[in-house]
């Protein structure tokens, strides 16, 4: 329940969508776009959130799409992450959503909501990070469509009002070999079927072609993908502890040092995932 009384809308397009957005926000409503609400909710009830207004954007028909196009995964914003784990398009993907909170949880919180949220986890972004795709946005200038790595640094980079409408991927990313682990409080793997908290550490790995490519999230304040760290991963010249030592000084920002997990055990669980993700994915035990 949120605890003060707030305007609900349902627009069917997301021109519509951004339009009201806009409007409602020249009124002082300070309005949100609303997918499956778990953040909305959560944060509205610790008075953390205010919002007047809310836009529903799940029955905009573009949000809600989920199939291949040609060679093209489409995924709409409003698409549940029950839904993207059921349909296994995109293995990996169904990985990462699939070990956010529990089944219940799932059926309600949508991509475009997790990848937008505000905790620092948004573990469905790692899988997409890793496959080079593309992200469909409408604002006040109407639709565009960017690589997400022009537009996620730290964050999904829009404009206030600018609606995440749908991601998509080559099917080519969608059948890379991957790993992928999330480790919480207990520094064991936990597996979508399991009942789990937030992650010390997540990881997205695939290799394409020879190159590794990985993300992280729960190491630093936000999810990240480096590839000046893939750079140093795959100079399979320099022993992995080595690698690993170099990489250490190439993370994005400051190891996340709270009551969940100190810094040195995220290290630690950092480098343990990324000899085990290496080791599975180049078929060798590394040992460091
Ligand atoms: C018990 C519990 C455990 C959880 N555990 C995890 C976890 O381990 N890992 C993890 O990553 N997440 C976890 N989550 C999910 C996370 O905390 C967020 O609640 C969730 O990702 C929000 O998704 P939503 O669809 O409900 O978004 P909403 O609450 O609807 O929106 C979240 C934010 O995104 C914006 N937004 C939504 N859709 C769009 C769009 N299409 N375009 C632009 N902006 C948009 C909203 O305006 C809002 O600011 C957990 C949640 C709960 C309740």
């Amino acid at each position: 329940m949120i605890p003060f009384d707030f305007a609900y809308y349902k627009p069917a397009s997301a021109g519509e969508a951004v339009y009201l957005f806009h409007d409602l926000q020249v009124q002082g409503k300070n309005p949100f776009y609303y997918g499956g609400g778990t953040e909305i909710i959560s944060f509205s009830r610790l008075h953390q959130l205010y919002p007047q207004a809310v836009i529903d954007v799940k029955d905009i028909p573009e949000c809600r799409v989920l199939e291949y196009q040609g060679d093209t995964l489409v995924m709409g914003a409003a698409v549940t992450l029950s839904q993207i784990q059921e349909s296994n398009f995109y293995p990996l993907l169904s990985w990462c959503g699939g070990r956010v909170a529990d089944h219940t949880i799932r059926d309600k919180i949508t991509l475009g909501g997790n990848i937008c949220a505000r905790i620092p986890y948004r573990e469905a972004i790692l899988a997409l990070l890793v496959a080079d795709c593309q992200v469909v946005i409408e604002g006040k200038d109407g639709t565009k469509r960017e690589p997400l790595d022009k537009m996620f640094d730290r964050t999904l980079q829009l404009e206030p009002g600018d609606l995440l409408v749908q991601v998509s991927v080559n099917k080519q990313h969608t059948n890379l070999p991957f790993y992928s682990s999330k480790r919480t409080t207990d520094g064991k793997v936990a597996y979508p079927q399991d009942r789990v908290g937030y992650p010390l550490i997540s990881s997205a790995f695939v290799k394409d072609n020879g190159h590794v490519r990985a993300a992280f999230s729960g190491l630093c304040a936000f999810p990240f993908r480096s590839f000046e760290l893939e750079n140093v991963l795959c100079d399979r010249g320099a022993p992995l502890g080595e690698r690993l030592d170099r990489i250490m000084g190439l993370l994005p920002g400051q190891i996340v040092n709270d009551m969940e997990g100190s810094g040195d055990y995220r290290e630690f669980l950092f480098r343990n995932t990324v000899r085990e993700a290496l080791g599975q994915l180049e078929g060798v035990e590394y040992v460091c």
